[in-house]
């Protein structure tokens, strides 16, 4: 790798905003200032009139993902392909073993699947699917190989989630070992005989999804798993919270101490729930839980962001196409959930927040990247620009107008949610550790570079 030199971008953090030049050397930013000289051999970047953000994270992303008798269509290649394409330098994926299975298999299962092909940077939140004994000492070894969060489900009755007892003792087990316990917040008894209603019913199509799962059920999934943090005094993180409800509760948690943090995604943000709703079965691709809400949520969560209430945004990228939907076309409860939005996180994001006004350009920075490298164990390794950190940078463009398609998006999956939105903006320069990984928006790096980022607890 040649070291890098990019010229007179105005690089905007979390905290600072200025104009200068970084130089990158094996990997690492050696020196930011004025006027710097190009090494022999370094590569130049004239990034003038452009933006220079520290590569984004994504929290959440489901790219290797067995769920529901299928696969989800991305594998480590093509999701960190659009990733990178939409400047997103790290994700942050999720190891989930069957409730049978043990946690080491999944992890050398989720290893297989990433070596060798992720062309970004990566670490997983490790899923606890079941909790005794042997998965407890089996997950102290997952946390000293590095993999310092844990997922839970409080949805997915039968399958994934897991009862109160294991909860339980799953959070005292992260407090002891200092780790986040990240969290799926429905309450899943409830969902499970709404839904068996609606069946019976004859409700069956994809617009019954939401009503499956109301808010109430979701702002009750939250106090819970807050009111289980207080108890055990783990750190917890509410994944892809969709309404005022719930964030109220989180947020009344957090005002008597609670030590819980909460990401949204950016369907949440934009799409309403009757998307869900549109005929003839394309209401399947806008099928994931939580569900899209009404749009009168759209504000508080804004306002949420503005404020610091939610910390950071995520994709909860699963993609499966329109005919892995249709295993659904009888019953909305077999709709394989999930909408894919990996790619286009950042930019849709910075144009209907930065570009609205809504949020500030470093609440921006935050969100999409810094707040997660800080709740996950990877600042200032990652997340920020300064001396030391990896040469994860994104060279933006926001003068540049474009359109979201699935024609012209790099995700393997046949539609996009966001198909005909505007979006300001293109990511020009795309670099891992110095590796120059996409120009002009397009994918021209290399292949099978990306790392597994080892994490250390910090949440004792
Ligand atoms: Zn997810």
């Amino acid at each position: 790798m040649s070291d890098l030199l990019i010229k007179n971008g105005e690089i905007i953090t979390a905290s600072q905003r200025y104009t200068a030049d970084i130089l990158a050397k094996d990997g690492t930013i050696v020196a930011i200032g004025e006027g710097l000289e190009a090494p022999a051999g370094a590569e130049v970047y004239d990034a003038s009139g452009k933006y220079v953000f520290p590569g984004f994270i994504d929290p959440h992303t489901h790219v290797y993902l067995p769920f529901m008798g299928t696969f989800a269509k991305d594998d480590y290649e093509t999701a960190t392909v659009s990733a990178l394409c939409g400047g997103t330098t790290t994700l942050i994926d999720f190891v989930i073993p069957g409730r049978d299975e043990a946690p080491l298999s999944a992890i050398d299962t989720w290893r297989a699947q990433a070596e060798g092909k992720a062309c970004s940077d990566y670490t997983w939140h490790m899923a606890v699917t079941r909790f005794d004994d042997e998965v407890a000492a089996e997950l102290r070894e997952i946390v000293k190989m590095g993999v310092a969060s844990f997922k839970v489900f409080l949805a997915y009755r039968g399958a994934l989630g897991i009862d109160d007892r294991e909860l339980f003792y799953t959070m005292k087990l992260a407090k002891e070992l200092g780790v986040i316990v990240t969290a799926h917040c429905e309450n899943q008894d409830m969902v499970a005989e709404l839904q068996a209603e609606l069946i019976a019913a004859g409700k069956i199509g994809p617009e019954w999804h939401e009503p499956s799962r109301p808010v109430e059920v979701e702002a009750e999934g939250t106090r819970h798993l807050c009111t289980m943090s207080e108890v055990t005094g783990a750190h917890c993180y509410v994944v892809h919270l969709s309404c005022e409800r719930a964030l109220r509760e989180a947020v009344r948690a957090k005002l008597r101490g609670v030590n819980v943090y909460v990401e949204t995604l950016i369907q949440h943000l934009l799409l309403d729930k009757t998307y869900a709703e549109r005929p003839d079965f394309e209401g399947a691709n806008f099928v994931m839980s939580p569900p899209l809400r009404e749009e009168s949520n759209f504000d508080p969560l804004w306002e949420g962001f503005r404020h610091g209430m939610i910390s950071t945004l995520g994709s909860d990228h699963a993609p499966f196409d329109t005919e892995q939907k249709k295993m659904g076309k009888d019953n909305f409860c077999l709709i394989p959930n999930g909408i894919p939005s990996l790619e286009d996180r950042v930019r849709m994001f910075y144009t209907h927040g930065v570009s609205t006004g809504r949020v500030d350009i470093h609440r921006f920075v935050d969100a999409a990247s810094t707040a997660a490298a800080k709740i996950f164990g990877l600042f200032p390794k990652k997340g920020t620009i300064q001396l030391g950190s990896d040469a994860d940078l994104v060279v933006y463009d926001p003068n540049h107008r474009d359109k979201i398609s699935a024609e012209t998006h790099h995700m393997n999956i046949d539609y996009n949610p966001f198909e005909g939105f505007d979006v300001h903006g293109r990511c020009d320069l795309v670099t891992v550790r110095g590796n120059v990984q996409v120009r002009d928006g397009e994918f021209v790096g290399k292949k099978g570079i990306g790392q597994f980022l080892k994490r250390e607890p910090t949440h004792f």
